[in-house]
């Protein structure tokens, strides 16, 4: 039986990654963690006898554990960490979104415990930190993002050396093809073509930003450098990544956009089990298509790429902009061609500097908000 916490239960991994759980027999919930969602966190809790959980905003803990007399509430981001470290768990899935996903990120990983990581950003903000770390403790990273699932799975057998070239398949957004994107609503940008997701990665996926982020997450977990990694268009969301090999072959993973599968597959690593989704259909799909990102009016692939090849604490600066301008987008505080501008504005006004301890990043982190939101006011 392996015991699981999840980091961020109430979202749309978390919710799904319930359903996983839920069906398989080999899978015991432990802990369950959210930022401020109190009720459903209680009402998650009491579903699947959790007597332990922990919730990110103060305000909310005091509420729950008002409420609630069936077990503990930790409360505050020292309460998610204290959830992973002094419980007795074999893997968390971090599931939270944005950089509040770092701490418990390096929780998990200190302790040598297994880490389901759907939390992106932590490995895009402090990628060499965090594997030196893992590297150190023996704890396993298992992506839950997609296309690094698929490159999980593709890369897996292959011996070290034979890797070529990574292909990060992107759908496009919801404004592929559009040329002038300044007016653009929050609706629009919300209103995915392939996958539903959180609000945050849906304004990434239309920015063009959540590439340039799984760029960043693809490097740290398969040790490819950036130049041997490539993003390619494809509309239809049905290959989620490819493998080019040293011989000439290349590996593709198909399905059908459908988060369970990669969830399931970091839960159950190594197994897999049956997940209730349809066997893909060829001839049914028909026609699998695939182009250039255009860099013109998707800035924000490029300036992730940038702040990458700078290094140091610049994808953290570039992270932490981008968290900044987005919020202020789904606000209505800026136009959607404003969350590159600042993410320009900010990294040009904030040198990379190098990247020696995990204060070198909350220090980083906090600068570029401060720049970034006087730059977005
Ligand atoms: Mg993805």
């Amino acid at each position: 039986m392996r015991r699981i916490v999840i980091a961020g239960s109430t979202g749309s991994i978390g919710t799904q990654a319930l359903d996983v759980i839920e069906r398989s027999a080999d899978l015991q919930l432990v802990g369950l963690a959210a930022a401020t969602s109190w009720e459903q966190l209680l009402e998650q809790a009491h579903r699947f006898g959790v007597q332990r959980i922990a919730l990110a905003e103060p305000d909310a803990a005091a509420r729950a554990s008002e409420r609630w007399t069936g077990g503990e509430v930790l409360a505050g981001p020292e309460g998610l960490v204290e959830l992973i470290t002094d419980g007795d768990c074999d893997l968390v899935l971090n599931a939270l979104v944005g950089s509040a996903g770092l701490g418990p990120t390096v929780a998990t990983v200190g302790e040598g415990i297994d880490l389901a990581l759907a939390n992106k950003e932590s490995l895009v903000i402090g990628g060499e930190l965090v594997t030196a770390l893992a590297e150190a403790t023996g704890a396993t990273l298992i992506p839950v993002d997609s296309e690094h699932s698929a490159l999980h799975q593709l890369i897996g057998a292959e011996p070290p050396g034979t890797v070529e070239r990574l292909v990060l398949t992107a759908s496009g957004g919801p404004f592929r093809g559009r040329a002038d994107l300044e007016g653009v609503t929050r609706e629009e940008a919300l209103a995915h073509p392939t996958w539903e997701m959180g609000g945050k990665i849906t304004i990434d996926s239309a920015t063009l930003m959540n590439k340039g982020l799984e760029l960043i997450e693809a490097r740290h977990l398969f040790g490819v450098p950036y130049e041997r990694i490539d993003v390619v268009v494809h509309p239809q969301s049905i290959v989620h990544a490819v493998v080019h090999l040293n011989d000439g072959a290349s590996l593709a993973h198909l399905g059908y956009p459908d988060m369970r599968v990669p969830i399931s597959y970091a839960l159950h690593h190594p197994d897999r089990v049956d997940v209730p989704v349809d066997m893909l259909d060829l001839a049914g799909v028909g026609r699998l298509t695939f182009e250039q990102p255009d860099s013109e009016a998707f800035p924000c692939l490029r300036l992730a790429r940038e702040a990458a090849e700078a290094g140091g604490t610049a994808p953290c600066a570039m992270n932490a902009s981008n968290e900044v301008a987005v919020h202020a987008f789904l606000r209505g505080d800026l136009p959607f061609t404003g969350i590159a501008r600042v993410i320009e504005s900010t990294l040009a006004e904030l040198p990379a500097r190098p990247l020696r301890h995990f204060s070198d990043l909350y220090e980083a982190d906090s600068q570029a908000r401060e720049i970034a939101r006087d730059v977005a006011a």
